[in-house]
């Protein structure tokens, strides 16, 4: 494909997240339905080069768990990156549609991620960086696959500052400023599982019971100063997203309550000071996702599973060999 906006039509819009928008375009002179994700990036004419080199990478991703890239090419002043249309869309926008998402489907989803996380890392080095429940999406097919992996560093400096979203899923460590590694993936995993198999952010503001009872303002100030310049930057963006959740759903937002939006410095301060959140209550789901999701949330990435340790878990191996049909599931919504 040589692409070129003029050959693409708009059809529909799929989304809009922090860095841009995601339009359902027709590729016309092929006939191909394509998601092309637009990105407005402050960079140098030579950054924007560089940037299109490393989406290239994209091209060589070749997995049945990884959404396959058609191409990307400069639109000034955005990147524009085409890839394999998923007509049922992201996991968040899923369960929000029906609900909470059947055990056996989390099971399976986290076997495709898991499977997608390895090709990545095996295959390319590449660390996904962004596993949240609108990255990972679902077809007609009952596919599941991966999207919006961290291909460019270049794109992910660029967009830094309007990258938001991420944070909630962040990591203890990613929050107290280390460096990315596949295991910080394998968090974002077991918060997203949370909330698929319980319909909800897995965490919430009710909570804070007890301690804590300093005003925000003074807490807020502390964490400010025991957290670094990237993890400030973070919450920043974690504010930016939390109000447009905020704006966005009328009820059953678990990022505020009673009109009242969460703090994220506390949401933060929650996810490295308190005990990882669980499949809850206990016995409603099967002891070995309850497993599968506690390997996922050790705090201490030392601890925490690598996803080919992971791979082996019994859960796995009970996704792996499901009869359940995951082709006729997605076409109840
Ligand atoms: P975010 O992932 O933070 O929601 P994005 O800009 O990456 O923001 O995506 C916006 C929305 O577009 C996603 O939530 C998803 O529902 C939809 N989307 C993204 N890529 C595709 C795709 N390849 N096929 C279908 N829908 C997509
Ligand atoms: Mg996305």
């Amino acid at each position: 494909f040589d692409l070129k906006n003029a050959d693409l039509k708009n059809l529909a819009e799929l989304g809009q997240g922090n860095g841009g928008s995601v339009m359902k375009v027709e590729h016309v002179p092929t006939g191909t339905i394509m998601a092309k994700k637009i990105v407005l990036i402050d960079a140098k004419p030579s950054v924007r080069k560089q940037i299109l080199r490393e989406l290239q990478i994209m091209h060589d991703c070749k997995s049945k768990f990884i959404v396959s890239s058609y191409g990307a090419f400069l639109a000034e002043p955005n990147i524009c990156i085409c890839m394999e249309f998923m007509d049922k869309g992201s996991f968040d926008g899923i369960y929000k549609k029906i609900g909470p998402i059947d055990i056996e489907v989390v099971g399976m989803l986290a076997l495709a991620v898991l499977e997608g996380l390895t090709y990545l890392y095996d295959v390319h080095r590449i660390i996904h960086r962004d596993i949240k429940p609108s990255n990972i999406l679902c077809n007609s097919q009952g596919e599941v696959k991966l999207c919006d992996f961290g291909v460019s560093g270049e794109l992910i400096n660029s967009i830094a500052n309007t990258f938001v979203g991420t944070s909630v899923y962040m990591s203890p460590e990613r929050i107290q400023g280390a460096e990315y590694s596949v295991k910080s993936d394998v968090w974002s995993l077991g918060i997203s599982l949370i909330e698929l198999a319980l319909g909800r952010f897995p965490f919430s503001d009710a909570g804070s019971d007890d301690e804590d009872t300093s005003d925000l303002e003074s807490s807020s100030e502390h964490h400010k100063t025991a957290m670094n310049r990237d993890s400030l930057i973070a919450i920043e963006r974690a504010e930016k997203t939390a109000k447009r959740h905020n704006r966005r759903r009328s009820k059953g937002v678990s990022l505020h309550g009673g009109g009242m939006m969460m703090s994220i410095i506390e949401l933060m301060h929650q996810i490295v000071k308190e005990p990882a959140p669980r499949l809850s209550p206990e016995g409603r789901f099967p002891k070995e996702a309850e497993e599968f999701v506690n390997a996922c949330l050790l705090k201490d990435p030392e601890e925490r599973k690598t996803p080919g340790v992971l791979l082996a878990y019994s859960w796995m191996k009970t996704s792996r060999t499901s009869t359940f049909d995951l082709k006729e599931w997605a076409s109840t919504f």
